[in-house]
């Protein structure tokens, strides 16, 4: 059991049986929970009350987050858990109460743990707050890297078991999916298990190792270099290799006579490609391996893998089709480089046109350089992305349509542990949010398998009525602090996230 406060809401959980064994009813799997013991967890644990009875507590304070008034005003934590709270009537526009540590209601027509009236801005407003259990819900994993790390829709295995699969790379980084309702729910019981602990741990910022079926091997950790078969990554490229050509022509003319950035996409050759066109540049006549796009583009000049440019190049010099004698000559500059400049080869042409290495003048290793300048750092992010259009919205409203039409209108903001969300278009309630901006211990899980996650709407207190709200329900943020601020946690807003209740206009 956990060493945190806890937060007194016993009145809405548990049922007590014999022996002091108390049941926890905030989820299906209604564990009875023996006296000095947690369930199975670990949210929840039996501990005597004041009477000496056993009861439910929530083992993780509740997350209060403060800010201070006025902008680049210092953030002053208001709350260390101290009773000084108790009773007294203060302003209270600088608080948002997360749902980290709230608690969850089950079954789902249960009112959310925490409705709050308070105002803001003049405002008066409602934050419904509640753990939420997502079984429909997975990670969006984005690694900074040219590095081949596996076949598009290839299995990402943890444990021997299949968590998500190789998704689209984005520009300069490689996707994967991982979790979701499939592997949580649609496999062995075990499959589920390590989906979920994998899922939790990347959620609570950790590393996490997975190998990528017929490919790489990565150590994934939110806002961290990934680590692919045992090398972290430092840059992050500074586009394909055309982009490349483009960006730095001007900067390769008089240096040089041909560049070739080498790229598992594609490819540039810079006196084929416009950009050396428009400076001019005399054609080089070295043509490469692979198929030509458009003039000085080329796609597939190798295979994937972890050599230069996300090739499995390790030679660059194998990507040399064919020297025109008609157009090339001997002592033609040419560099061969990455698009991070990680690796890069300055040759000159023999008599017989063939490249030879040679040292590197000054003038090209400047360019070279300042393409690894233009590389951001290497990093993981990795991002959550649940349904919350499901049964949880009952604890908000009695009619849950009006809610998801009011969130998908704009007038519901939604958040994670106050973490703005990414609401996608079309039906339900489907976000998306940043592990590394909400704020930390906000993850648990259930062992149904599912994830447990902070989730608040906040809206006008009128709307929150016109929609049927649980408005019998709303505890004036004053009456909370008082009746819970001895069991909830203190912490300054997180000054990358916007503020989420009634900003300009009154609009939440
Ligand atoms: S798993 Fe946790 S939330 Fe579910 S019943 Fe057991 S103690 Fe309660």
């Amino acid at each position: 059991m956990t060493g945190a406060p806890p937060t007194d809401r016993t009145s809405v959980f548990g049922a007590a049986e014999a022996d002091g064994i108390v049941r926890c009813d905030a989820c299906p799997v209604l564990c009875r929970i023996r006296p000095g013991r947690a369930g199975a967890c670990h949210r929840y644990a039996n501990e005597p009350g004041p009477d000496g009875r056993s009861r439910l507590v929530r083992t993780d304070p509740l997350v209060l987050l403060t800010r201070a008034a006025g902008s680049g005003a210092p953030l002053v934590p208001f709350l260390d858990g101290s009773e000084e709270w108790a009773g007294e009537l203060a302003p209270r526009d600088g608080v948002f109460v997360t749902a980290i540590g709230a608690g969850t209601t089950y079954p789902d027509y249960k009112p959310a743990p925490f409705i709050v009236a308070s105002r803001h801005a003049g405002v008066d407003t409602v934050t419904v707050v509640t753990e939420g259990i997502f079984s429909y819900c997975g990670l969006k994993a984005k690694i900074d890297t040219d590095r081949h790390l596996g076949a598009e829709g290839a299995r990402v295995l943890r444990d021997g078991e299949q968590i998500g699969h190789v998704t689209t790379a984005e520009y300069g980084s490689q996707m994967l999916s991982l979790g979701g309702v499939r592997h949580l729910t649609g496999g062995s019981k075990r499959e589920g298990a390590v989906t979920c602990a994998a899922m939790l741990a990347l959620c609570r910022k950790q590393a996490v190792e997975v190998v990528v079926e017929g490919g790489a091997r990565v150590v994934l950790q939110a806002g961290a270099a990934p680590v692919v078969n045992g090398v972290a990554e430092t840059r992050m490229r500074v586009g394909c290799g055309s982009a490349a050509v483009g960006i730095f022509a001007q900067q390769f003319q008089g240096h040089l006579d041909e560049v070739i950035v080498v790229d598992d996409h594609i490819t540039g050759v810079l006196t084929e490609h416009q950009a050396g066109k428009c400076l001019s540049m005399r054609p080089a006549g070295i043509r490469v391996r692979g198929r030509r796009s458009t003039p000085g583009r080329y796609f597939q000049v190798a295979h994937p893998g972890a050599g230069w440019g996300g090739t499995d190049i390790r030679d660059p010099l194998e990507i040399l089709e064919a020297v025109d004698p008609e157009l090339a000559w001997p002592g033609l500059r040419l560099l061969l480089t990455s698009t991070t400049g990680e690796d890069a080869l300055y040759c000159e042409l023999d008599e017989a046109l063939r490249p030879v290495a040679m040292p590197m003048p000054e003038g090209v290793a400047r360019t070279v350089a300042r393409i690894g300048e233009n590389c951001e750092p290497a990093l993981t992010s990795i991002l959550f992305m649940a349904g919350a259009g499901g049964s949880l919205r009952a604890g908000v409203t009695e009619n849950p349509i009006l809610l998801t039409r009011r969130v998908q209108g704009g007038e519901v903001r939604v958040t994670m542990g106050g973490a703005p969300c990414h609401r996608w278009p079309g039906g339900g309630i489907t976000i998306m949010a940043d592990v590394l901006r909400i704020p930390d211990n906000a993850f648990g899980h259930v062992p149904t398998p599912a994830l447990v996650a902070p989730i608040e709407f906040t809206l006008r207190a009128d709307l929150y009525a016109a929609l049927g709200g649980h408005v019998e329900h709303a505890l004036a943020l004053e009456a909370l602090l008082a009746r819970h601020g001895g069991g909830a946690q203190g912490r300054a807003w997180p000054a990358e996230n916007p503020w989420p209740v009634a900003p300009e206009g009154g609009r939440t």
